[in-house]
């Protein structure tokens, strides 16, 4: 008798373990490890993916059901993934199976075969760029594409060229065809963005690198083939990307396939189409602007190693890349790397697992390292490489201040002082950017009378004005009404607004400065697609004369025309409450400041502040984010926080208040160890959110070691307790935010 073949399946589901499976006798091949399947699994059909092939398991053959379907011959992850995603799940306590689902496109999670698709490419005919588009001037949107395939440089399109900058573009175009002046063919996708490469007139120049950048050049590219982690700190504009760029030639040159990873979907428009216009490979990028056809397809490629590049958003760093040979992770300081929610891992941190299990180089790069990395250099762990030059550009670094705000008059969030700046600025054809971290058009509605506020009935939370619709807003659980002439409480007609968003400054600035172009850029208004673009290439090219904005605009964007920063709420990161509050405030401070004088003309930073002496204001200001840092990280050390220790948060929520802390309650008693550190059950910052009371449980430890032992008991053990059914609970392992 042959013995019975016992498969051990992970699943999509929130449970902890593998599931054995039999594989049917009718089954025409064994499947191995990365291999998908579809196994029923309670009364659903899953498609699950095969971890180990024995012919054990704990269970009594009887009770086990057969695998329904063999879906791959080969496995659709290769081994070296699978390690990590493994290496994953256990360091940050997620069941496995959700952690290798979620590390798959969406079709191929669904079961789709891991091959590329066809995709329709549109070419002009011979007719088409005869024809005047004024011709079709009764289907304006048709005579819009015509004109616009006729302008471009490239010869065809594709439907993803097309979603980045129509909406509705498929009827038109049908009808284009229909009248033969475009053809539409099928074709194999290959890389989303190499294509056209080869045929954009403009190139980018590659530069005789400076002495510093060639320096930190050799060094990485001495490194390809072992392991080891650098830490690229740049000032904005000391030619960060040029260093990246010439690595990745040298590791393209020899074979070896590239993984970048940057942190917003808005940065990498302008970083693809520079590093495609540089390296004549195919490149894929991998970010959630994309439909899934598009996803799967630049996977697919990649994995198949047709795809040399793959610029991507956190996710990518579970790209398969048979020839990987260097990751680049570009703004490693920035918190998009962190995943927030389900699976909550730091790409980051993940991508040095990667490289050490690969056995070859990380390159970190940001003008503002977070304090983790820079620890890790001050530990001999990572090699620090510096750019401590504008000289790329012959830039000069923007002179800050502070600007001291105390009595001083100030109308809608801008002071007087700060106002005749503008001024001087815009009279010189300077251009501005205003930062501030807080959308709409005030964050709090309030009666002069009687002190009545607006708060959201579902959150621990002020409503939002936005005064385009006139309506009250909560960013944090999304409910809004219409804002009320009249208090509701004592129906006095006296309601005021404190505090300014980004929407009053636009307002105020626009009726200060009528003639002027005026552009904010938040999410309320880039919703809609194409429009960040469009208002970023607005900024780029000095058509708007002032810029506001959030974060948004802090990150890694080239605006040369801009000579004034102002930076308008600094004070808000200093009194946070989180830990890293101060960090993220200098980051953000830099960072801001880094847009000011990438030109020509010198740029001036002016922080209004109410705390102008305020010493971490001054370190800052002083001696750069390097002596900021210094200080910061010796108050860290002192109070014994990450990175002088190890921190866990296990948060929960439950619409009944008691039930959370009930939970957490039952998890402390539980949680009995020595060396690790108990605060909790304790509230969280907003205790309430979208009508969940939220409470939490923090643990910290300095040895790491120690700490995912103990959890590694833990863990299994609050999913069986009783109370933690009532309760949503999670795990998140070295948080970023204590929120
Ligand atoms: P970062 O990524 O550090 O912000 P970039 O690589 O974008 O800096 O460089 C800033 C600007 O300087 C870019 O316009 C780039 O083309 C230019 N640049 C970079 N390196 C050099 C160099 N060695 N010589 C001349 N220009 C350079
Ligand atoms: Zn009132
Ligand atoms: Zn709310």
């Amino acid at each position: 008798m042959t013995h019975p073949i016992i498969i051990q399946i992970a699943v999509p589901v929130p449970l902890y373990g593998l599931f054995d499976y039999l594989l049917p006798a009718s089954a025409e091949h064994i499947p191995v490890k990365g291999c998908r399947v579809q196994v029923s699994f309670g009364r659903k059909q899953l498609v699950g993916m095969v971890i180990s092939v024995g012919s054990n398991s704990s269970f009594p053959l009887s009770k086990l059901k057969p695998i329904s379907e063999l879906i791959d011959i080969e496995p659709v992850l290769p081994d070296d993934l699978i390690k990590l995603l493994e290496w994953a799940a256990s360091y940050y306590h997620h069941p496995l199976g959700d952690v290798i689902f979620s590390a798959l496109p969406k079709q191929l999670r669904s079961g789709a075969a891991a091959e590329l698709k066809c995709e329709t490419h549109w070419a002009l005919t011979e007719m088409g760029r005869q024809t005047d588009s004024c011709s079709l001037k009764r289907s304006p949107k048709q005579a819009a594409l015509l004109s616009y395939l006729q302008n471009m440089p490239e010869t065809e399109l594709t439907a993803s060229q097309l979603n980045t900058n129509w909406n509705n573009w498929r009827s038109p175009m049908r009808a284009l065809v229909e009248k033969s002046l475009l053809v539409a063919t099928e074709k194999t996708q290959t890389a989303t963005i190499s294509e056209y490469s080869p045929n954009t007139t403009q190139k980018s120049p590659k530069f005789q690198l400076n002495q510093q950048q060639a320096d930190a050049a050799n060094d990485v590219i001495q490194a390809l083939g072992h392991y080891q982690t650098f830490l690229l700190q740049g000032i904005t504009g000391s030619g960060k990307t040029e260093v990246y760029l010439q690595v990745i030639e040298s590791a393209l040159a020899t074979n070896l396939q590239v993984l970048v990873l940057v942190p917003e979907i808005s940065l990498t428009p302008q970083l693809t189409r520079r590093f495609s216009e540089r390296l004549h490979v195919p490149i894929a990028s991998l970010h959630s602007g994309l439909n899934d056809t598009q996803r799967h397809s630049g996977w697919v490629q990649a994995s198949k190693g047709l795809a040399r590049v793959v610029i991507g958003t956190r996710s990518a760093l579970f790209t398969p890349l048979p020839e990987l040979g260097l990751i680049i992770l570009d703004e490693e300081h920035d918190a998009s790397f962190k995943q927030q929610e389900g699976f909550r891992y730091h790409a980051r941190d993940l991508a040095l697992v990667r490289a050490r299990n690969k056995n070859i180089p990380v390159l970190l790069g940001s003008a503002t390292p977070c304090f983790e990395s820079l620890e890790n250099v001050y530990r001999d762990q990572y090699r620090l490489l510096q750019l401590t030059r504008r000289g790329a550009t012959g830039a000069q670094p923007p002179k800050v201040s502070l600007l001291d705000v105390c009595r001083q008059p100030m109308e809608d969030g801008i002071s007087e002082l700060l106002l005749k700046k503008i001024e001087e600025h815009l009279q010189n054809k300077g251009q501005v950017l205003l930062f501030l971290n807080r959308r709409g058009y005030a964050p709090l509605l309030m009666c002069h009378e009687c002190g009545w506020t607006t708060v959201c009935h579902r959150c621990d939370a002020n409503l939002t004005l936005h005064q385009h619709n006139k309506r009250l807003r909560c960013h944090h659980c999304g409910y809004e009404k219409a804002a009320p002439v009249q208090c509701p409480q004592c129906q006095h007609e006296s309601l005021i607004l404190p505090g300014a968003g980004t929407e009053r400054i636009e307002l105020a600035l626009t009726e200060k400065f009528p003639a002027l172009v005026i552009s904010r850029i938040d999410r309320d208004t880039t919703r809609r697609k194409g429009e960040l673009d469009k208002k970023l290439n607005q900024a780029r090219t000095g058509e708007a004369q002032i810029l506001i904005g959030t974060q948004m605009l802090a990150k890694g964007h080239d605006f040369p025309n801009v000579t004034l920063v102002g930076i308008l709420n600094a004070d808000q990161g200093l009194f946070s409450a989180d830990f890293r509050g101060t960090e993220h405030m200098a980051q953000q401070i830099i960072q801001v400041s880094g847009r000011a004088g990438r030109g020509e003309r010198a740029g001036e930073v002016i922080i209004q502040t109410h705390h102008p002496e305020h010493p971490l204001l001054h370190t800052l200001l002083h001696t750069g984010y390097a002596g900021f840092a210094k200080q910061a990280l010796e108050e860290r050390r002192l109070a014994s926080f990450p990175p002088y220790s190890y921190m866990v948060i296990v948060r929960c929520d439950a619409i009944q208040k008691e039930h959370g802390q009930v939970f957490l309650h039952e998890c402390q008693q539980a949680f009995t160890y020595q060396g690790i550190q108990l605060f909790g059950p304790l509230p969280a910052p907003m205790e309430r959110r979208a009508g969940r009371y939220r409470w939490q449980l923090i643990l910290i430890s300095d040895e790491r070691k120690k700490l995912h032992g103990a959890l590694g008991q833990w863990v299994p053990a609050m999913s069986k307790m009783k109370s933690a059914n009532k309760v949503r609970w999670s795990i998140d392992i070295d948080p970023q935010d204590m929120f």
